[in-house]
């Protein structure tokens, strides 16, 4: 058995973009993989990420403007492939072995998601990288996240955020006097209604005991330390 902390990075599809220009933006792609690389560089975690794929494809914004939600589903799963790809490329152009699976099959270029191949791939040091969601319509990452953190037992899911570097008590954006929480429990958050993760989600990691830590990834050097547990951001338990 490894030594080694088991840690799910959840990154959303916005991180990689640099807003209308560009959905994948290479040049922000190679700086989350720098700042996963710190972190892996400690040699203390097995490191899985998911990324979702707001910044190409959202099937619920698609179903509200007609569309078929469980077909706008899947073109939002297949979205975060895209997504897991460009990842993978940036994190293996540092010298990082790493896999991608996904849990919808395209074996050509990904191996399929199979639980216990995904733990003989940390063993084996490798960064996993976790393409197409769930695998059904109607989740989102966020569960993706919660789920494989469940049965791939990591202990902590880290929720990197653009933008934000916590979770507050009202849209800091909008309200000068939002307060930050330094942390919360499971139970608070779902009774708070604080929209950390949808609900799915955040019933998941309380059931599961899994712990969330939500931090600004574009403070450097954050991923690494909400890794190991250190107090950024807001941690949820
Ligand atoms: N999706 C899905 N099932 C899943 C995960 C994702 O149907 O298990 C679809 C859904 O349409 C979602 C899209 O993929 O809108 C992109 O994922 P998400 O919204 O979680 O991405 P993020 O907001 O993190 O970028």
């Amino acid at each position: 058995m490894s030594e080694k902390t088991r840690v799910i990075l959840k990154l959303s599809g916005e991180a990689l973009s640099n807003g209308d220009s560009q959905a994948i933006d290479p040049e922000k792609v190679r700086a989350i993989a720098k700042e996963v690389k710190m972190a892996y560089d400690l040699d203390k975690f097995e490191i899985g990420i998911i990324v979702g794929g707001g910044n190409i494809w959202r099937g619920k914004t698609a179903s509200e403007m007609g569309m078929e939600r469980s077909s706008a589903d899947y073109m939002g799963m297949i979205a975060t492939i895209l997504n897991a790809l460009a990842l993978q490329n940036a994190i293996e152009e540092l010298g990082i072995e790493t896999r991608t699976m996904t849990s919808l099959n395209i074996p050509q270029v990904a191996e399929p998601y199979i639980r216990r191949k995904a733990i003989s791939n940390f063993e084996k040091n490798r960064i996993v990288i976790f393409g197409g969601g769930t695998g059904n319509p109607y989740f989102s990452t966020d569960t993706t996240s919660a789920l494989r953190a469940a049965e791939l037992g990591a202990k902590r899911i880290l929720m990197a955020k653009n933008g934000t570097d916590g979770v507050y008590d009202k849209d800091p954006r909008k309200y000068k006097d939002a307060t930050k929480y330094t942390q919360l429990t499971h139970q608070e958050v779902l009774e708070l209604g604080l929209g950390v993760m949808d609900s799915t989600a955040s019933a998941l990691c309380k059931d599961n005991d899994i712990e969330i830590v939500v931090f600004d990834m574009n403070q450097p050097g954050n991923i690494k330390r909400a890794a190991a547990g250190d107090a950024v951001g807001t941690r949820i338990y």
